[in-house]
């Protein structure tokens, strides 16, 4: 396995690219630690998959250098700087039994053939195919056909690392969640270096490590899933992860704090104030309370989710979402207000460390 350093990466799809906007990826710097789980999660269209078409050799960047364990591979094929990768759409030998399909890329590599059966056939369970090992894969489910392309990545325990594109995107919702547990599994095992791309949270937030936001061909933010949860650095990183996502709101601060409207905001922490600057409030709706104290607020609607409800409301004019306990009674005269702890303060939409405030 490997780690690696993607340095100062750009891509343009079209040729002679002029300004920031004709790059698919406008700047990649990043290193994947050799043995991490990385989810690279963001919107479609923002370049994930260009990303990892650069890692795996398929594309080769405009401008920049791949390195794995600091040698550089940017001329090297996908074969030589073996790469497992498995697509969004199942790619499979419809004439070879799904035995033949596992064991092809190790008969390619030279493995000898006592290693190679007991290989697939562990591979076989995981995927839970063992009971179908000689049938054709031309008859098989798309379901099923993923399953193989899965287990044909899965069974190079010798790669430099594993790359998924969205691989669970045809897989029926049960058969997901087994073969996400599985994957998360076998990395604990052999801790193979491995990127994960979808543009499903979800799947980001439960399976990656480090999850890896993208957006319009950058890198906004990296973090466990608690940081992104807790400190988005970006106002998308907070629109994009939760649901519904983080509020967004216009705060003015000055010497006295932060103020909404004429409503003083209680923070956790003081913030540099920077006049220039537009100043927004970062609360995600686990962190918003409705009760006779706060801002006054109009209800909107209330979305009954089971457990919890989802309470819109505007206060000043704005629309806010909360969420609370299902059993959480709405006031004659709501007020909305704010758990300190879940504040962070954006400005020109990056996020406004305390910290820093503290030391200037
Ligand atoms: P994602 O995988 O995040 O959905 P992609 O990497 O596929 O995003 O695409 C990033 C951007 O590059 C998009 O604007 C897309 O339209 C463009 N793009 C992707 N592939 C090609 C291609 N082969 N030719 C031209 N533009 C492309
Ligand atoms: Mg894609």
């Amino acid at each position: 396995m490997a780690r690696i350093d993607l340095n100062n990466i750009r891509h343009a799809y079209m040729p002679n690219p002029v300004s920031d906007d004709d790059f698919a990826l406008k700047r990649v710097h990043h290193t994947f630690d050799d043995g991490g789980a990385y989810a690279l999660l963001g919107p479609s269209g923002c370049g994930k998959t260009t990303l990892l078409n650069i890692i795996s050799g398929l594309l080769r960047p405009t401008e920049g250098d791949i390195l794995f364990d600091g040698h550089k591979v940017t001329d090297l094929s996908t074969e030589d700087r073996n790469i497992a990768q498995v697509f969004q759409f199942p790619v499979v030998y419809d004439t070879m039994t799904v035995y033949q399909n596992l064991a092809f890329p190790l008969r390619n590599r030279g493995v000898a053939s006592n290693e190679i059966e007991r290989r697939v056939r562990e591979t076989l369970e995981m995927i839970d195919l063992a009971d179908r090992a000689d049938q054709k894969a031309k008859g098989l489910t798309a379901d099923d056909k993923q399953k193989i392309a899965l287990g044909r990545g899965l069974v190079r325990s010798d790669v430099s690392a594993i790359l998924f594109d969205e691989p669970l995107t045809v897989i029926d919702p049960h058969m997901k969640w087994v073969l996400r547990s599985q994957l998360k599994e076998l990395h604990r095992r052999f801790a193979f270096t491995m990127v994960y791309v979808t543009h499903d949270q979800t799947e980001a937030l439960t399976f990656a490590d480090q999850v890896v936001v993208m957006n319009e061909g950058e890198i906004v933010q990296i973090g466990t899933p608690e940081e992104l949860f807790e400190r988005p650095n970006h106002t998308f990183v907070g629109y994009f992860i939760g649901s519904p996502g983080m509020n967004v709101l216009p705060v003015r601060i000055d010497g006295q704090g932060a103020h909404i409207g004429s409503h003083a905001i209680s923070l956790a922490g003081p913030i540099a104030a920077d006049r220039a600057a537009r100043m927004e409030l970062g609360v995600r709706p686990e962190y918003v309370r409705i009760g006779n104290k706060g801002i006054p607020a109009q209800i909107t609607r209330v979305e009954d989710t089971g457990r919890r409800k989802i309470v819109h409301a505007t206060i000043e004019g704005q629309p806010i979402a909360a969420i609370v306990a299902e059993d959480t009674a709405i006031p004659a005269e709501p007020h909305i207000s704010f758990d300190p702890a879940g504040i962070n303060i954006y400005a020109n939409s990056w996020r406004v460390d305390p910290a820093a405030a503290r030391q200037g």
